[in-house]
């Protein structure tokens, strides 16, 4: 960690003018104007290590990092934030959509190299927790034992690429976000957590048997079923940097599936019709629950203005290309027939079953959600992990909106209509629908504090676009008891608590009372991020009752760094033209 002399001038400065101010106001994180302000001595002497922001960087950045490679560094960071009244940040892989990863003053601290993994052949709850791993920790192989369900415990930095590719010697398998190089016990597992086969064996936070936490106080602490059961309880969904930072988390591994992949690709006869692609997507989605339960199909559905596809993906016993080309031929013909679609524009890639390497991709870090028709990575995620970083990078919000839907919603009689409307003018807006619930998602344990409403969902809906807002209001309106997955939702979706924790929000509440009655961790949307607000870039306690924001959002962020649009993903229609399609068949030629 280097620290120029520029670096140091400047902080000297900067105690200087905090000499002659006043101190942080009552209720408020200290910031590096006031007199209080820890001077650089203090800095330097009890968060060793730090790097300071300095003047060259920009003001949106906090006003130290701190790089933490073991757990006893976690603890001094946050008892650090404590005991100064500053203003911590986490950031592991830096994937925040929401932007709850970084602000602008006090301490970013990264956990992203707390790694190790240590694969059990079981494991069984107690005080102690399971044994620690470091970065240290030489990955081992197990042979998995039937009957008893395998874990594996992993630093908080081990991303999901990582730890399949240690599991595959011993022939096993996690869940973890599409995106390869997302953190599994950082922000996905807190929240939710959503998964090429989540269907199958369940959300995220259905996998965690047991957190290793550090709290507010500093204190390292095992949270597990049968220790420190609300603080587990808790962290299973309730979201991230909330109650603490995890800096270990012990989850289930699976044996390594068997999967086919089953595509398809339709699209209207013309192609300025941005209306008749809609019927045939409601027909789908009505068929999804039944198709989810009986023939094992989930994955990713994609709805353009004028075009729809589909990557199913098919697990284990489900796995059988006759009965998935026998369940899905009369749902295609009878889109296909439907007025204004081109049936000559179907394109299906048969049943295939996937190799291990093309399961790899699913998580490779590519964005791989198709293996067959592999995406490229998204652009703000080359620049967060290409040449040149070296870590995770903190992001500003990044527009989007979504709505988790229920069969009740997929069967709605005014589903085509809500489509097309929410669908919207924005500039290559889409819909991307992940088949990722049903299934096991569906079966609740009372465990976990996630949304109550992910145990009806089949599938989780975003809107995205290469400019502009994208608004679900028109799903919203069809779907009232439903809500949308925090981590990947508009931030001023209305009705924030009830839409993103429902009728778990208040035990949260009171949890994070007790946990971090001194918000030393402040995140929003977050639980009680209502009972904080910025008053001229100062973070505060609310006096009085909390504020209702118009629609009842969430408190607004006051991370200032650049969000943007996903334009890479606008291209994935186009991929179709290296299939040796005639590009005539491509979404973007007239005359289809
Ligand atoms: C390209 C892409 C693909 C994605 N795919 C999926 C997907 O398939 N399924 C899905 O469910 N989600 C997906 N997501 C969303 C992802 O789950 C969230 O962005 C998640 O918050 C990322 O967590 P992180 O820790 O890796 O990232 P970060 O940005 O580093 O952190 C996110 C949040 O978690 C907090 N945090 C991180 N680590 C810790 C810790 N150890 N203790 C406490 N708090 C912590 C941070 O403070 C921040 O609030 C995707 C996101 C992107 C950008």
């Amino acid at each position: 960690m280097c620290c120029s002399r520029v670096v140091v001038c400047w902080l000297l400065i900067s105690s200087a003018l905090a000499a002659l101010a006043a101190s942080a106001p009552e209720g408020c994180k200290k910031l590096s104007v006031d007199s209080d302000w820890p001077s650089v001595d203090v800095w330097n002497t009890e968060l060793k290590g730090n790097e300071p922001r300095g003047p060259q960087k920009s003001w949106t950045a906090p006003d130290y990092t701190f790089e933490a490679s073991r757990v006893p560094h976690v603890q001094t960071a946050v008892k650090f934030a404590a005991k100064h009244n500053v203003r911590l940040s986490v950031i592991n892989s830096g994937h925040d959509y929401v932007a709850r990863n970084d602000a602008p003053s006090g301490i970013r601290l990264s956990v992203t190299d707390l790694k190790g993994i240590r694969i059990l052949e079981s494991f069984q709850p107690t005080p102690k927790g399971a044994e620690s791993v470091d970065k240290t920790t030489k990955v081992n192989t197990i042979k998995p034992i039937a009957g008893k369900q395998a874990a594996v415990t992993i630093g908080a930095g081990i991303t999901i690429d990582e730890l399949n590719k240690a599991l595959k010697p011993s022939n096993l398998y996690a869940i973890g976000a599409a995106h390869g190089s997302v953190s599994v016990a950082g922000g996905w597992a807190q929240s939710g957590g959503h998964a090429p086969l989540s269907s199958y064996y369940g959300l995220g936070v259905d996998q965690v048997l047991e957190y290793k936490v550090v709290t507010a106080n500093g204190s390292l602490v095992i949270a597990n079923p049968t220790n420190n059961q609300d603080l587990f309880w808790a962290l299973r969904g309730g979201g991230p940097s909330t109650f603490g930072v995890v800096v270990e988390a012990t989850v289930k591994v699976h044996p390594f599936p068997k999967i086919i992949s089953y595509s398809f690709w339709l699209n209207t006869t013309d192609y300025d019709d941005t209306h008749s692609i809609f019927t045939p997507a409601a027909y789908l989605f009505s068929q999804l629950p039944r198709l989810n339960k009986e023939n094992g199909i989930q994955g990713y559905y994609y709805i353009h203005r004028n075009a729809l596809s589909a990557n199913w993906l098919i697990p284990n016993e489900f796995a059988n290309a006759s009965a998935i080309i026998a369940a899905m031929d009369p749902i295609i013909a009878k889109m296909t027939a439907m007025p204004g679609i081109n049936a000559k524009s179907l394109i299906k890639i048969p049943p295939t079953v996937l190799n291990t390497t093309a399961l790899g991709s699913l998580q490779s870090g590519d964005g791989g959600q198709s293996s067959s028709i592999p995406p490229k990575p998204p652009a703000h995620l080359v620049r967060r992990h290409g040449p040149g970083e070296m870590r995770a990078m903190a992001k500003g919000n990044i527009a989007m909106d979504s709505r988790l839907l229920g069969a009740d919603e997929l069967t709605h009689p005014d589903l085509a209509k809500a489509l097309e409307k929410a669908i919207g003018t924005l500039p290559n807006a889409q819909l991307r629908n992940h088949l990722t619930g049903g299934g096991a998602v569906l079966k609740n344990d009372p465990n976990t504090s996630v949304l109550p409403a992910w145990r009806k969902t089949y599938v989780h809906m975003i809107a995205a676009a290469a400019a502009g807002e994208p608004n679900l209001q028109a799903m919203r309106d069809i779907s009232p008891n439903m809500g949308a997955y925090v981590n990947e939702a508009s931030v001023k979706n209305p009705n924030w608590k009830h839409d993103f924790w429902g009728a778990n929000y208040a035990k949260l509440a009171e949890l994070k009372t007790k946990w971090d009655p001194d918000f030393v961790f402040y995140v929003t949307p977050g639980i009680n991020a209502d009972l904080m607000e910025v008053k001229e870039g100062r973070l505060c306690r609310v006096k009085g009752a909390p504020a209702k924001l118009a629609q009842d959002m969430a408190p607004k962020s006051d991370n200032a760094n650049e969000g943007e649009h996903e334009k890479a993903r606008t291209s994935w229609p186009l991929l179709y033209m290296g299939k040796g399609v005639p590009p005539k068949m491509v979404a973007g030629a007239k005359g289809m």
